[in-house]
């Protein structure tokens, strides 16, 4: 357990987000910070009252004002806006760069050493936004994209093969857009590869649908996106910190030669723990793998370019 976990925007992921660390006893507080007066301390309270029921000691507070984050050890930042239907991620682009500018700053003064998971779309620009304001090493700004975007593909297979998904392992690659790379050959069920179980056409109709799942939510919901799963894929990322877990998750990572990339946040497979990225896990692709891989990562770099 660490001290205090923060969570900036107190919307629909950062409220989920912050309830679920609290269940889960992350830290001895949790912070939910927003711009909003009224809303962060309401939802705050709201969880706090069910600590009874729940049986967590996490004081969760709700807050408008920096100060009551200082010292953070962990920050998960959703501050944002969020994509509503025919809007794409690269939409929110610079709407997002200057919340996610603004409050990476505070963050800085306020949490020198905190380790952010970024949640704020576009993903992996809004990354190299908060790592550029904060200064912050690379070790300490992680992307959350790749638990997201494998636990879509790992529900999809789980559904396709009618098994439980408690035994589905699946990797996605890449930047969190259309472009991602749901990688087929490091899927599988129990150790058994996914191609032994599933034709071609029946992997690559759940790699599409994976693709696209940020859209199917938002095309269902109409008001926003999806935030049951990021959130717990955010809060997944905090616990492999707040326990040293050394976990190996995909996410979004500042690239310095890994994969022959540098200089961009992409998603790969990376070693998680108390001292936040501790490693870039650098597997075996496949020729058309790493062509999807250089496509996602000139994608990421046409979107940076839009930076104003
Ligand atoms: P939301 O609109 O419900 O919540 C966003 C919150 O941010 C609002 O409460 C807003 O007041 C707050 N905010 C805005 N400016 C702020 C500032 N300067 N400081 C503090 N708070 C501020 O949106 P949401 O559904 O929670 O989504 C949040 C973000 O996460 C969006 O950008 C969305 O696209 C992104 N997202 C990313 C993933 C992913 O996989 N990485 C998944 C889902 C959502």
């Amino acid at each position: 357990m660490v001290n205090k976990i923060t969570v900036v925007g107190a919307g629909h992921v950062g409220a989920s987000a912050s309830l679920l660390l609290a269940q889960r006893r992350l830290a001895r507080s949790v912070v939910l910070i927003d711009i909003i007066e009224g809303v962060p301390q309401g939802k705050g309270l709201d969880q706090w009252e069910s600590a009874p029921i729940e049986g967590f000691d996490a004081r969760v507070i709700g807050t408008n004002d920096y100060a009551d984050t200082a010292n953070s050890d962990i920050v998960i930042l959703t501050a944002g806006v969020a994509r509503k239907p025919g809007m794409s991620r690269e939409d929110l682009l610079n709407t997002n760069a200057n919340i996610v500018k603004t409050v990476s700053g505070q963050l800085k003064a306020t949490s020198p050493n905190a380790i952010i998971i970024v949640v704020s779309n576009p993903l992996d620009v809004m990354s190299y936004v908060c790592m550029k304001t904060t200064g912050f090493p690379r070790e300490r700004v992680i992307g959350m994209a790749g638990v997201l975007d494998s636990a879509r593909y790992r529900s999809f297979i789980a559904l396709e093969l009618g098994v439980s998904v408690a035994d589905i392992q699946a990797l996605v690659l890449g930047g969190h857009g259309d472009t991602m790379v749901p990688l087929a050959s490091y899927a599988s069920v129990s150790g058994i590869p996914l191609t032994q179980l599933l034709p071609a056409d029946r992997i690559d109709a759940l790699v599409q649908r994976t693709r696209k799942g940020g859209g199917e939510i938002v095309g269902l919901l109409k008001t926003g996106s999806a935030y049951y799963a990021p959130a717990a894929a955010a809060v997944q990322m905090a616990e492999a910190i707040a326990h040293d877990k050394k976990r190996i998750l995909p996410a979004s990572v500042w690239l310095q030669g890994e994969y022959g990339l540098k200089d961009l946040f992409l998603g790969v497979p990376c070693q998680m723990g108390s001292n936040g990225l501790e490693k870039v896990i650098e597997v075996v692709l496949t020729d058309d793998e790493r062509a999807a891989l250089q496509r996602s990562a000139d994608a990421t770099f046409e979107t940076m370019a839009l930076l104003s």
